[in-house]
């Protein structure tokens, strides 16, 4: 295809110690856009050989970052945001181009990937150590932060953007270098970041961007590697679970954002229409590909009705097609497995009972774009209930009193999210507490935000991104015992 996003922006080339190279075996691959099926470009694919290149960079970057003053770092974080910002329009095109989703989404994702570069140029000069007590007069104690060294970053196509720079720029404002392994259904955003970094002037070896089709071979050194200290992925359960035991061997650290199953609960006492408007966010943005998004509606038996009604004409009004059109608020589903994979949970839920409202199906037949579905009558134990959905499909599900309910929404090994509504003060603490995950969203369909910690317990994972929390993942505490004072 012609290339319509600046040139600076468009890279098919591996970025391994600050150059464009080809991968060592001169493989490529193709990248498709799944609104139309075209590929966009063909990008290098690295094997192992060239992860461990990019492992090797990382690690000769290394003494270098770490020697720059915080300030510096921070300097340097801050300007690659500004300029992250100044082409916000353009890695929205080259996102939604490989992604899929709606331009207008694209380029928030823009914005909230930049918001962590932001965040972390702050943080980056705000890495305290403490004065301890000591147990003898004679004693100091003194505690050292410092970076972990080597990451190494592994992340999935459905935020292509947002995913890698909530985890580069932690790494980086804590004085880490990094390699990472973008998904290979969306390396361009990737390398379009990398090149911003390289504009903004941060050196060398300190971020790498290894793209290739083999995930395993790639995977395996990024996880192994002895120079790596530190893992950090995003993706699903199956996957990161595998990541953690290569990682054993070589006891790095990790941090782990996996699956998630959020359940969303309307309580009979909730503002019905923000409830709406909650379940609308949570449920189709990116066109339910998210780990937070709302994955099993459990309804009150008294509001039922009148919330499927209202969330009927909400679904009824999206618009689904390619993202670069101006009105489409839904894109297309990642692949031909992910729609399958819809319908195959939407066949499930009918044939145990459930009915569809609206949706329940491809817009044309062979396409990826799966209309926006609302299901009712589902039962509680339809596999969609248990089963990370990844696709547009609301399915409500009756309840009738809070233990019931708080019953459910924790039968899950999932920890991710959950979302509630209700006007009811005790309840809203009563019933936070006793949800089992890393995050719930009251009155709120949104929860993501830099200054927050994202993340999750359970099989979600474990380590937290964003917030003042988020750069203690990248770092070690160091004590000093200083004896004869
Ligand atoms: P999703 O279902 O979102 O595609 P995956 O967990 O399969 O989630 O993918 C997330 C990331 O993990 C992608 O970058 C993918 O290439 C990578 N990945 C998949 N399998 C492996 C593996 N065996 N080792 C390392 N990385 C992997």
């Amino acid at each position: 295809m012609s290339v319509t996003v600046n040139p600076l922006l468009w890279r098919d080339q591996l970025y391994i110690n600050g150059q464009w190279r080809a991968a060592a075996s001169g493989a490529r691959f193709a990248v498709d856009n799944p609104s139309t099926g075209d590929t966009l470009a063909e990008v290098a694919d690295a094997s192992a050989d060239d992860a461990v290149a990019a492992v090797e960079a990382a690690a000769a970057a290394l003494p270098g970052w770490q020697a720059l003053t915080a300030k510096k770092r921070s300097q340097l974080l801050r300007g690659w945001f500004d300029l992250v910002m100044q082409h916000q329009e353009d890695l929205a095109r080259i996102l939604t181009l490989e992604q899929g989703k709606p331009l207008k989404e694209a380029a928030g994702e823009i914005a909230y990937g930049a918001s962590y570069i932001e965040w972390f140029a702050e943080e980056a000069k705000r890495i305290y150590g403490d004065v301890i007590a000591p147990p003898a007069a004679d004693k100091r104690i003194v505690t050292l932060k410092q970076g972990v060294g080597v990451v190494t970053a592994i992340t999935p196509w459905n935020f292509p953007n947002a995913m890698l720079a909530r985890k580069i720029a932690p790494a980086l404002a804590a004085g880490c270098t990094l390699v990472a392994k973008p998904a290979a259904q969306t390396p361009l955003s990737a390398l379009a970041l990398a090149a911003l970094a390289e504009e903004a002037g941060i050196p060398a070896g300190v971020i790498n961007i290894v793209t290739g089709t083999d995930a395993a071979a790639i995977g395996e050194v990024l996880t192994t590697h002895p120079l790596v200290r530190k893992v950090t992925f995003t993706g699903s359960t199956a996957v990161g679970k595998k990541l953690i035991a290569q990682t054993a061997d070589s006891v790095k650290k990790v941090t782990m954002e996996l699956g998630g199953n959020a359940p969303f609960i309307v309580f009979d006492d909730a503002d019905l229409d923000a409830a709406v408007d909650g379940a609308v966010v949570s449920k189709f943005r990116n066109a339910g590909q998210t780990c937070v998004c709302a994955n099993r509606f459990y309804v009150h038996a008294s509001v039922y009705d009148a919330f499927a009604k209202k969330l009927q004409v909400a679904t009824e009004a999206l618009r689904v097609g390619d993202g670069l059109q101006q009105d489409v608020t839904l894109g297309p589903l990642i692949n031909e497995a992910a729609v399958k994979k819809v319908e195959d949970l939407v066949a499930d839920a009918v044939a145990r009972g459930a009915k569809i409202v609206t949706g329940g199906q491809r817009l044309s037949s062979g396409s990826l774009f799966y209309l926006p579905t609302l299901l009712v009558d589902v039962p509680p134990d339809a596999r969609l209930a248990a089963e990370e959905i990844f696709g547009p499909v609301a399915a409500l599900i009756r309840f009738t009193n809070e233990a019931e309910v708080a019953e459910w929404a924790n039968a899950s090994e999932f920890g991710l999210a959950a979302y509630f509504y209700t006007q009811n003060q005790a309840r809203i603490w009563r019933f936070s507490e006793r949800l089992e995950t890393g995050m719930v969203a009251v009155n709120d369909g949104a929860l993501s935000n830099e200054m927050a910690p994202f993340g999750g317990i359970k099989q979600s994972g474990m380590g937290r991104e964003g917030s003042r929390y988020g750069i203690n993942d990248y770092l070690n505490i160091k004590y000093l015992a200083i004896g004869g004072i």
